[in-house]
């Protein structure tokens, strides 16, 4: 019998959202899940699952039975001929990096972080950036999903493809992933170089940048002209990294968390703090070059809010010069550095925010000195506001305003997505509060 733990207490990895689930299960079989689905509809509960925890909104939260996937982390098979990984859907990407790394494997892209369990990152969308590279889900190649009836789907773009068109961006809502096969490609070693700019010379050359950089990316450094460019692009060169990067890092980021800390109570300290911090560490060129992962990833050392929506890639400029715009304008609306651009390639699945188009991600934060929450209501609305303008979709793991209105007009396949949502989960088991938002 799987048992369930009453009392725990969830939080998201940013501590920004929670909740008191009535019982937490951690399953380790397929047949402990079945079980617990099969309590849940016996006593009319809600079912939400989490993997890694990490999404900076409500959307992994429940009152009701909440399942971690982390013992469901096993790598099941490996074909090597055809590059392919099946593994658990609980098994987070930092473990699968390291065991693909065993034989000669890598997955082609990655987010900021790999704390993240497989079923979670595409899930919710998460992308990363390179023009020529999808979002994470492009990678799958097939799933597999317990619906809330008790039965086993698979998926791929042969097998039940409309489904699979829904599940590779799920946002938790179709069943419980079980397991996902991802393709990958022979392991490689990407070299990272950062250099300095100006925000009118990055946009003025976008389109020479992306040709330039496998996955190119900026930083733009708001109430500044400055940029931050960073090239990322496959190397035969021997790992290096810079130990100038490491100590200048390190102990500019305990300065950053008190001089933020500092400007809660001083506003307009914000722009100097980005603009020193943009003089201290982002004026020099800095090369580094490592196994794939562990370039794509990076220390996110402070907890933070944030938004992180995609326009339309020849839109960039206009929302980029906008935002700016609104920020000169309104000396009161102080905004943390870096915004981060990324570009993401198109795709097919019915809720990407990428769906038949090619996208810029505009990602903007506030941090949370000593955990201390920042005012930004009024740069969230500014900024929700010029992304809505140019025909944004919001990430889904982050925290919007969005509600099913918006979502429809967004999406061409909405009602897709619905019609199969309803038609696995009629009674709604796998609903929560943010969900509600998005489907009632
Ligand atoms: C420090 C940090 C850095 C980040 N960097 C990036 C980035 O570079 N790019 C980007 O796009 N995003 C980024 N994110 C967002 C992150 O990638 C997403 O929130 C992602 O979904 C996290 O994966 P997770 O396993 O923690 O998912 P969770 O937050 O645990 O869950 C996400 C959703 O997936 C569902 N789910 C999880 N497992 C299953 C399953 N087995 N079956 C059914 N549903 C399931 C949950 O119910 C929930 O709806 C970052 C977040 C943080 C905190």
């Amino acid at each position: 019998m799987v048992h369930g733990q009453g009392g725990v207490r969830f939080q998201n990895w940013a501590k920004t959202y929670g909740s008191s689930p009535e019982l937490y299960f951690q399953p380790a079989t397929v047949d402990e899940v079945k079980e617990i689905l099969a309590l849940a509809r016996q006593k009319n509960k809600k079912v939400k699952v989490v993997g890694g925890g990490h999404s900076p909104s409500d959307i992994a939260c429940t009152d009701d039975f909440m399942v971690q996937m982390g013992k469901m982390n096993k790598i099941l098979t490996v074909d090597k001929e055809k590059k392919q990984v099946t593994v658990e859907a609980g098994i987070l990407l930092r473990d699968l990096n390291v065991e693909l790394s065993k034989h000669g494997l890598a997955l082609p892209i990655l987010g900021a972080v790999s704390e993240v369990a497989a079923a979670g990152v595409i899930g919710t969308a998460t992308h990363n950036t390179g023009i020529r590279h999808g979002i994470l889900a492009t990678q799958v190649v097939s799933l597999t999903l317990l619906t809330a009836s008790g039965e086993i789907l698979e998926c791929s773009k042969s097998v039940n493809p409309d489904l699979y068109q829904a599940a590779c961006v799920h946002l938790g809502c179709l069943g419980i992933i079980l397991t996902v096969t991802f393709q990958c490609v022979p392991e490689f070693y990407l070299q990272e170089t950062t250099f300095p700019s100006t925000l009118q010379e990055v946009l003025d050359n976008l389109d020479s940048h992306l040709k330039k950089s496998e996955y190119f990316r900026f930083l733009w450094f708001p109430h500044s002209e400055n940029v931050s460019v960073i090239y990322q692009d496959h190397t035969n060169k021997p790992p290096s990294s810079s130990t100038t990067w490491f100590w200048d890092y390190a102990v500019g980021y305990y300065l950053l968390e008190f001089l933020l800390w500092i400007s809660t109570f001083l506003p307009f300290l914000v722009p100097w703090i980005n603009r020193f911090f943009f003089w201290l560490l982002f004026t020099s060129k800095v090369e580094n070059v490592n196994v794939s992962y562990k370039i794509f990833n990076y220390e996110c050392r402070f907890k933070q809010h944030v938004q992180d929506w995609a326009i339309p890639i020849e839109k960039t400029k206009e929302a980029l010069l906008e935002l700016k715009e609104v920020l000169e304008n309104n000396p009161k609306v102080v905004a943390h550095y870096p915004v981060e651009v990324r570009f993401t390639r198109e795709d097919d699945f019915l809720l990407s925010p990428c769906f038949q188009r090619d996208s810029c991600y505009l990602n903007i934060i506030m941090y949370r000195p000593y955990g201390k929450d920042v005012p930004h209501l009024d740069y969230w609305l500014a900024y929700e506001g010029i992304m809505k303008k140019f025909g944004g979709r919001p990430h889904w793991a982050k925290a919007h305003t969005c509600t099913r209105k918006d979502f429809e007009r967004m999406y061409p396949s909405f009602q897709k997505f619905c019609s199969i949502r309803e038609k696995l989960d009629p009674r709604g088991m796998f609903m929560n509060t943010y969900l509600e938002k998005v489907f009632y």
